[in-house]
């Protein structure tokens, strides 16, 4: 990820546009070091973000959803049972 922003003149690295870029600097080595992009395509770049995080959504829910469903009817109460459909747990005295 960058670690730093400025703001400069320059040349959009993704549509060459001249004027004023947001320089998004990395100071790792291993990584490409700057990039300059002008507003249009940074919020162009938002949409793409947006469409990294439906999908990322989109796989985590799923099996979320389907457990926590199947958990739900598996470990809800049940309903009492009417008074006519049972015996009494006391043991009964033989006369
Ligand atoms: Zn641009």
């Amino acid at each position: 990820m960058f670690e730093r922003i400025g703001i400069g003149t320059g040349h959009c690295q993704f549509c060459g546009t001249y004027g004023p870029v947001a320089v998004l600097a990395a100071d790792d080595p291993g990584v490409r070091p700057e990039v300059e992009s002008c507003e249009r395509c940074i919020r162009a770049a938002q949409k793409a973000a947006d469409l990294l995080k439906v999908l990322r959504q989109a796989k985590a829910q799923p099996p979320k959803k389907i457990r926590n469903r199947a958990q739900s009817r598996a470990s809800g109460p049940l309903p009492h049972p009417r008074p006519q459909d049972t015996t009494s747990l006391v043991p009964q005295e033989i006369s």
